[in-house]
């Protein structure tokens, strides 16, 4: 059985490395390595496959949620509401840009932002909601974007763990995730379901006046050449990097589909252990892309289960091991325990099981089989 990895980039790589290369050779010799054709081409060929007007590139997911909050022209003080339960990067920008981040709790089934929660912390400086589609999984959007209408909100999608999956509408209508709200962002950090070879990011929106400050804000705030109208950033994605993705964007479908089937797969293996909750998805079979395959411990020893599985060379990974509340750079006074329970129990409980395109029934047999071992 070949080793087990958390993300086999090495495996997913030898099935396309002919094409790979010779995008790559083709780009080093056209030496047009910034803004080169196949941003371009890529970035159109993104709109196509999201069905959105506009697609920005930038360098990385923390400047793609970056640049997007600054182009609401939202003022120090300003309130963002966003999940205590994501990766640092979501609250990080908010807090960069001397917004206040208002952290709220999760649901505990789908680990995503509890629409509730929201509500209960909506003021007369809130100006903007990130819901972040955690481990592959759409947040409840159609609640998200009522409460947003209603009090006059932006909505930004941090889709950086979701890129592919659909979001259907109580009237059946579906929409890719990222297209949803005022605007959407993404990353292409190699272990991402859409991975570059480094970093990349991307912001998308329908909106044109949104989509052409973000276009200067991209680039040194410069809308006409050397005139700058507003402070603005230096963030592209590079040429090499959107052309392995223009390649990888052929199989941004397939390679979902590999997630799907083994967490299907996990699933079954897992089905009924009285100690171990399998991930629960809420919508249809494209509402979860799984970037993560992310179980919950129930009354059983979580990290001895995490020594037990590493001990059989066996990767996992704890995301997220400290709620974002509890972040020394994020608590505030504001923040009560209580409104925290689901955050509070959750990152005790989460372990993340390899997860990735190359996944052999084999190996997710060995690793479910050493899973349940644990527990005898
Ligand atoms: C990866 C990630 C980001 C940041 O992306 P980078 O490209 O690493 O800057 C932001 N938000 C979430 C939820 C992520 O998973």
């Amino acid at each position: 059985m070949k080793k087990i990895e958390m993300v086999d980039l090495k495996g997913q790589y030898e099935n396309i490395k002919e094409q790979v290369n010779q995008s790559v050779l083709e780009t080093i010799e056209s030496t047009m390595f910034i803004n080169g054709p196949w941003v371009k081409s890529f970035k159109e060929h993104l709109e196509k496959y999201l069905e959105i007007k506009h697609v920005i590139p930038c360098a990385n997911g923390t400047d793609a949620l970056q640049i997007a909050l600054m182009s609401l022209g939202l003022k120090p003080g300003d309130e963002v509401i966003t999940a205590d339960f994501t990766f640092a990067a979501t609250v990080e920008v908010i807090s960069l840009l001397g917004l206040t981040p208002v952290l709220v709790d999760v649901d505990p089934e789908t680990f995503n932002i509890d629409v509730t929660s929201i509500e209960k912390v909506i003021g007369p400086k809130t100006k903007a909601i990130i819901p972040v589609h955690l481990f592959g999984q759409v947040a409840d959007m159609e609640q998200i974007l009522a409460l947003a209408k209603k009090n006059n909100l932006y909505v930004v999608e941090d889709n950086a763990q979701s890129i592919g999956a659909d979001y259907t509408f109580s009237d059946g209508r579906k929409k890719k995730t990222g297209t949803l709200g005022h605007i959407g962002t993404t990353s292409f950090f190699p272990s991402k379901n859409l991975g570059a070879y480094g970093d990349g990011g991307a912001i998308f929106t329908n909106d044109d006046k949104l989509a052409h400050t973000i276009r200067g804000m991209v680039n040194h705030g410069m809308y006409i050449r050397y005139q700058h109208d507003v402070v603005g950033v230096n963030s592209r994605l590079d040429s090499i990097q959107a052309a392995i993705l223009d390649i990888k964007l052929n199989y941004l479908d397939i390679y979902n589909e590999s997630r799907k089937a083994a967490a299907l797969k996990y699933n079954q293996c897992l089905a009924n252990h009285p100690h171990l909750i399998t991930p629960f998805r809420k919508g249809d079979r494209d509402s979860h892309v799984y970037h993560q395959y992310t179980l919950k411990v129930i009354d059983g020893d979580r990290d001895g289960l995490v020594k037990h599985l590493n001990k059989n060379n066996i990767p996992c990974g704890i995301y997220y091991p400290i709620p974002l509340h509890l972040q020394k750079a994020y608590t505030s006074e504001n923040f009560k325990s209580d409104d925290f329970k689901v955050t509070t129990e959750i990152v005790n409980q989460v372990i993340s099981l390899p997860m990735h395109t190359e996944l052999a029934d084999r190996q997710i047999d060995f690793i479910t089989d050493t899973v349940k071992a644990f527990f005898g």
